[in-house]
């Protein structure tokens, strides 16, 4: 932490407590659906693809390829503003989930940030309970 964190923070749920404490321990879970194979996010217990309730945790790879991104150049509230400019972006993983997140470790510049770019998580300990999962491109 290099700096204290002064931008709104998630406020973990019963359905995502684990998946907080996994990001604190810089790892990545995603929700798996047995009844339709497939793997989403955000954390919930009812598959959002069959609704299907046969879900379980497993652990995501990290790596995955950028499907959209936007730079942000004005904050959307106070708290974000001395941070512009910045990248927000969905990132498809590996399993196939789509995960909104922000990139770092690329230039917040179009002439960097290409669609489809191999990306890999990285955690950012933001408070002493709360790490953030982004993405850099990968090594
Ligand atoms: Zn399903």
């Amino acid at each position: 932490m290099a700096e204290a964190y002064d931008r709104p923070l998630p406020v973990p749920q019963p359905e995502s407590d684990f998946y907080w404490e996994k990001a604190k321990a810089h790892e990545l879970w995603l929700r798996h659906c047995n009844g339709c194979g497939r793997t989403y996010f955000y954390p919930r217990d009812i598959c959002p693809h069959c609704f299907s309730r046969e879900t379980e945790w497993a652990q995501a790879s990290g790596r995955g390829t950028l499907h959209a991104f936007g730079i942000v150049h004005r904050g959307p509230t106070p708290a974000f503003r001395d941070h512009v400019p910045y990248i927000v972006a969905l990132v498809d993983l590996e399993e196939g989930a789509r995960m909104p997140t922000t990139l770092v470790g690329v230039e917040p510049d179009p002439a960097h940030v290409r669609i489809g770019m191999a990306l890999e998580v990285t955690f950012d300990d933001v408070t002493e309970a709360i790490t953030l999962p982004r993405f850099r491109p990968a090594t």
